[in-house]
């Protein structure tokens, strides 16, 4: 049942078995988990089905330094389907090594293993609409494919991984009926959570305060709560708490909104191969399931031992599209159209950097150059992304040469300096607004050096060309356009000793029996995978763990 908290009296009990805040990827993959089970299940979400202002800016706040890090209200969604509304579902599990505790990767270690994991990858592949769960090139296709690049061999890196692509699928839109049909859940709209209980002990949640915009107050009463507002509300839900445990819920250590990681990314860099057109393949691969997948070359378990340094990935990409150098019609008609896309996008399209009116003109010129190229690309965009259900992924132009740049995608280290907090700023519902501090450190920058470095001699060695970049620029690259956006991890992480983690290895809080968290909060490290789907594997594990504590 779906419901809408104004269309309630005000001064309601709502009562539960368990109680989960938030209707995101890690919400209504737990709501999915427990569907259509003997479990009372009520999903408190603060928006509603549709974006809304007054809803969304509950989510703004300040930045430490707005060149790292772009404001807290952009790159999430405030409203059912969370920010799956505006995902760009590239999936991909961790790789073992994320989970392990590295000497030279400080704060580093799970308390679990990747087998902890494994068994709800596959229904979280599936909650995903990524097909099947095979993320090596053998395993996904029966058949071969064409070499990433040919002649490319490499002690350091592979190039079998596979990311797999979403529709992207909305969360919202995709599983609405089904949650609306089940007979065990009630998801109430527009009901936000501004607080969270707890007994006099401090360790258990008695009840949570729940406000509609328009004033309406009510209280949810459950066995076990879930927190699944994100990873950056999660940390703010907790800080705000602060009635019982004087520092906020967790935090009597001071560990809550620490650690906050995203990922470090850039575009840096020409790679030159000196073979035949074809033998260089920079685009996607159609699964038998009809799902896209690519490639990308990945810096190997052992180099990363061998190295001392983070888990690093790198695809090709085209060249810098602010840049008109690059003639390319495709390109400047991305540049010329930058009004239109979303600044989630935008951002990292074209970033910060001013137009003139000189630049304007000479990606005019390239435009009008090519204008069967920029035509059949933009019918391409309409077709196979704007209208297809399940969307072409993102831009891939076909090279002229075999000449690209190279995207990057690194782990981030955890540290404790980087951190979100709570100012005296309040939001309409009187809540302490968030301030995000984003750093990163010395770690990353060598992560990222130094696996560039491997890469560009591996491409010598193999004499099929070079990779040409300035390694003085990393640092600079690494961060033009700030922290990857839309990656809240790490806030609230997870570890068996309290004094050094929020949740423990089962994602419940430590000292408090029934609160429990779903989110990429809970990751102690980074990887150099996008967060989701391990998101929804552990809402579902949370689940599975959840249904059998409540139904004993
Ligand atoms: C532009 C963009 C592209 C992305 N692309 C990818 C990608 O390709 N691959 C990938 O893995 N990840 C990607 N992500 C990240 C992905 O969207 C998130 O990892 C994912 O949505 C996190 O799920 P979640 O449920 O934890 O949070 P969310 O999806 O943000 O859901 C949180 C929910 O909690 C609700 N809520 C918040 N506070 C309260 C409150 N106080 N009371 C009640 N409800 C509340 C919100 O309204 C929301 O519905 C992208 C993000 C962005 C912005």
């Amino acid at each position: 049942m779906i419901i809408d908290a104004r269309d309630l009296p005000g001064g309601d009990i709502l009562r539960a078995d368990i109680c989960i805040v938030g209707a995101g990827a890690a919400g209504i993959s737990m709501a999915l988990g427990l569907a259509d089970t003997a479990v009372d299940v009520l999903v408190l979400e603060s928006g509603g089905l549709k974006r809304d202002k007054a809803t969304q800016s509950l989510y703004a706040g300040a930045v430490a330094d707005q060149r790292l890090h772009s404001p807290p209200d952009t790159y999430r969604q405030r409203r059912f389907g969370g920010t799956t509304t505006i995902w760009g579902g590239r999936c991909m599990p961790l790789d073992a090594i994320d989970f392990e505790y590295r000497d030279f990767m400080p704060n580093s270690g799970w308390p679990i293993d990747a087998s902890a994991v494994l068994p709800f990858y596959p229904r979280a592949n599936r909650l995903c609409e990524a097909g099947e769960f095979s993320y090596t090139q053998a395993a996904a296709f029966d058949r071969p494919l064409r070499p990433m690049i040919d002649g490319f061999h490499s002690p350091h890196f592979t190039t079998d991984t596979l990311e797999r692509f979403s529709c992207p699928t909305d969360f919202g839109a995709r599983y609405r009926h089904r949650l609306q049909a089940a007979p065990n859940i009630r998801v109430l709209l527009h009901a936000n959570v501004t607080r969270i209980r707890l007994n006099a002990e401090g360790n258990q949640v008695q009840f949570l305060d729940v406000r509609t915009l328009a004033g309406k107050a009510m209280t949810a009463m459950a066995g076990q709560f879930v927190l699944a507002a994100g990873g950056l509300e999660v940390a703010r839900l907790l800080l705000a708490s602060r009635d019982v445990q004087q520092n906020g819920i967790g935090n009597s250590r001071d560990v809550v909104g620490r650690y906050y990681m995203c990922h470090v990314a850039g575009t840096i860099g020409a790679l030159t191969i000196d073979r035949p057109l074809g033998s260089v393949w920079n685009g996607y691969d159609v699964s038998d399931e009809g799902i896209y997948c690519r490639r990308r070359i990945a810096l190997t378990p052992e180099t990363q031992r061998r190295q001392r340094i983070g888990n690093f990935i790198a695809r090709l990409h085209h060249p810098r599209i602010t840049d008109p150098s690059h003639r390319n019609a495709i390109l400047s008609l991305l540049f010329l159209a930058k009004s239109v896309i979303p600044y989630e996008y935008g951002k990292r399209l074209h970033g910060d950097e001013k137009a003139n009116f000189a630049r304007w003109l000479q990606h005019a010129r390239n435009l009008v150059a090519g204008p069967f190229d920029a035509a059949e690309f933009a019918w391409h965009m309409l077709k196979d992304r704007k209208l297809a259900t399940r969307k072409f992924p993102s831009i891939i132009i076909k090279p002229k040469a075999n000449l690209f740049s190279l995207d990057f995608h690194a782990e981030q280290q955890p540290s404790p300096g980087s951190r979100v907090e709570l100012t005296s700023e309040v939001d309409a519902l009187g809540m302490a607004r968030l301030r995000v501090d984003w750093r990163y450190t010395a770690v990353d920058v060598d992560t990222v050096t130094r696996a560039l470095a491997l890469l560009a001699a591996d491409i010598a060695r193999c004499g099929i060309g070079a990779f040409a970049y300035d390694p003085a620029a990393i640092e600079f690259e690494m961060t033009r356009y700030g922290a990857y956006g839309g990656h809240h991890i790490g806030t609230a992480r997870m570890g068996r000793d309290p004094a050094s983690s929020v949740v423990d290895a089962g994602c419940r809080i430590h000292g408090v029996g029934n609160l429990s968290i779903a989110s990429a909060a809970v990751f102690p490290t980074s990887s150099q995978a996008n967060p989701t789907l391990t998101v929804v594997a552990l809402a579902l594990r949370l689940a599975a763990s959840l249904k059998s504590a409540v139904s004993r």
